[in-house]
């Protein structure tokens, strides 16, 4: 992964550090998730065309955020919300993110069921992202409606370490930065267990997925259990899915240390029960969550240091 530098605490201190509480609080890196996997465009306003999500980065960027996460969807007429592993879509999507907001760091999901990840390994190359996701576990994917049904047929979401160590050499093959995403209690210690095996390189970036039904709830009093069981000079972040219970989660994450994301892939509502059609007043919303816990918000330039540092 290139040039890890040690540098000294104070402003460059990670939260689960044992210094802790004696020592300033580092710079939020705000993401924005700009869309989502499945959400159907036709029903939700959720970007699709390359313009589309150039609009809504540019929104978020001027709302605080340093990073997006993207996925990529089919743009076929009417095939939006299915998504699409197509090379050149990615390719599209972030030379168009990137000619809107040139500093702009992008976060790319890789999530795909089965062991085969050479699409979105070729979509790794074209795009050549900063950060990208590595899903560090499996997890059965449920909901369950009010009346007794499931929402859609339960799912597997197959990750088995072989497959996340292939995905894994092959961003370090390419200098991008995993980012953990961690759906259960059990996978943010598997991510432990990455690093002392070498899977992973320190300083690993841990992601809490909360609020998916057969995954770790979207509660603010998990989360101190959750930081103790992070190895040593973890990065960590939030990844709040649900409504407006989500805020609190976000909050608590500020005032702890974590690093914060929020966008229409993860909530359509504000902490006001008030859904929005846009990513701009969500970053907003995660700006000022930052400004109440005493927090700063990092530029890009802070972002790309932060991200690579090791203590
Ligand atoms: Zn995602």
């Amino acid at each position: 992964m290139g040039t890890h530098r040690k540098i000294s605490l104070p402003g460059g201190a990670f939260p689960n550090s044992k210094e802790q509480a004696s020592l300033p609080a580092m710079k939020a890196i705000v993401t924005c998730a700009l869309t989502g996997v499945l959400t159907d465009p036709a029903r939700h306003s959720v970007p699709v065309t390359p313009e589309e999500m150039a609009e809504e980065a540019r929104r978020a960027y001027d709302a605080g955020a340093c990073m997006v996460h993207v996925h990529f969807r089919r743009q076929e007429p009417g095939m939006g919300r299915l998504p699409s592993w197509e090379p050149d879509v990615a390719g599209d999507i972030c030379d168009a993110i990137r000619a809107r907001c040139p500093d702009m760091l992008i976060n790319m999901s890789t999530g795909v069921v089965g062991p085969d990840i050479s699409a979105p390994v070729a979509c790794l190359e074209r795009v050549k992202p900063e950060m990208a996701a590595l899903n560090a576990g499996s997890l059965n994917y449920l909901r369950a409606r009010s009346n007794g049904t499931w929402a859609w047929p339960p799912m597997l979401f197959d990750n088995a370490v072989d497959k996340i160590q292939r995905f894994a050499d092959a961003m370090t093959g390419m200098d991008i930065v995993p980012e953990c995403e961690c759906f259960d209690t059990g996978i943010v210690r598997s991510v432990g267990l990455f690093e002392q095996v070498g899977l992973l390189k320190s300083p690993v970036h841990i992601s809490l997925v909360m609020g998916v039904a057969s995954g770790m709830p979207a509660k603010a009093s998990w989360l101190p259990l959750l930081v103790e069981e992070m190895p040593a000079g973890a990065h960590w972040q939030s990844i709040v899915i649900g409504r407006s219970e989500i805020w609190d989660v976000h909050q608590k994450t500020a005032e702890l240390g974590g690093h914060l994301r929020t966008g229409l892939e993860d909530t359509f509502y504000l902490a006001n029960g008030d859904k929005v059609e846009s990513n701009g007043p969500l970053i907003e919303a995660l700006v000022q969550v930052a400004r109440d816990a005493g927090r700063e918000i990092a530029t890009p330039a802070e972002a790309r240091a932060l991200i690579r540092e090791t203590h």
